[in-house]
């Protein structure tokens, strides 16, 4: 209801600036967009989209080292490398020489900072739990304490391993989330704290549904909400405020 209220204070606000033809419509329109009804029309494109890339638990976790300012493709190839070298796991990561792991990430970028990242992070788990199946079993704010307090794990690394590698029901706020939570009108000024609250309040807290979201709005953000948007198509064109805007003054 809050959201509700929210969303039509703004439009109100911005009423007069609407041309005469879309008033009729537009208020409705927009206010029916709600992260429940992205999470439809999103899955009714994209179906499950299996998000995280991944086959094992240690995969994730090594992938959200490697994806650090890089694009998938780059980590892809790494991942790959590390699956021939039969070391993708945590437990061998750990023992590896470091120029050898060097060697196997590098084309995910950054190589030295990462190796030692992912060496650290992953030493740090098997010492402490053992294995990530151990740490599916402690107590939730233990193990993002402990996590959290690992170099190279920033607030975007620190959800995607609670969300895909331990599932937890953490929803992973990205780039792409913040600018469609935005471009949409769902959120005026989204930030990682607000949005996390939208998706909780919406009801949508069971781990694979959150996974899956993530998922969808990155497929979302590649295939239509791009820095320069390509809205002819998208899912969400129907309830979009940006979307809508760009259509009214094309119409002017
Ligand atoms: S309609 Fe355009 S701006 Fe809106 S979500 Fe889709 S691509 Fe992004």
């Amino acid at each position: 209801m809050e959201y509700v209220i929210s969303q039509l204070r703004y439009q109100l606000t911005n009423f007069d600036k609407i041309p005469i033809r879309f008033k009729t419509t537009f208020l409705w329109r927009i206010i029916l967009l709600t992260v429940r009804e992205m999470d439809k029309r999103l899955y009714e494109r994209y179906g499950n989209t299996r998000w995280w890339p991944a086959e094992t638990r240690d995969e994730v976790v090594i992938g959200t080292i490697l994806t650090q300012n890089t694009s998938w493709s780059n980590v892809e190839k790494a991942i790959d490398q590390l699956r021939l070298a039969g070391c993708l796991s945590l437990k061998c990561i750990c023992t590896l020489e470091s120029g050898k792991l060097e060697t196997l990430i590098r084309s995910a970028g950054f190589f030295r900072q990462k190796a030692e990242r992912l060496r650290n992070l992953s030493c740090s788990i098997v010492s402490r739990y053992g294995g990530l199946e151990k740490m599916i079993t402690e107590p939730r704010e233990e193990v993002e304490k402990f996590l959290s307090s690992q170099k190279g794990v920033g607030r975007e690394t620190l959800d995607s391993i609670l969300l895909y590698a331990l599932d937890f029901p953490e929803f992973v706020v990205d780039k792409y989330t913040l600018r469609i939570f935005s471009r949409t009108g769902i959120e005026q000024e989204p930030t990682i704290e607000s949005v996390k609250e939208a998706v909780a309040s919406s009801g949508i807290r069971d781990p694979d549904a959150l996974k899956n979201l993530h998922g969808m709005i990155v497929y979302l953000g590649k295939d239509h909400c791009r820095t320069k948007p390509k809205c002819s198509g998208c899912p969400l064109l129907e309830n979009c405020q940006y979307g809508h805007s760009l259509n009214e003054r094309s119409a002017e």
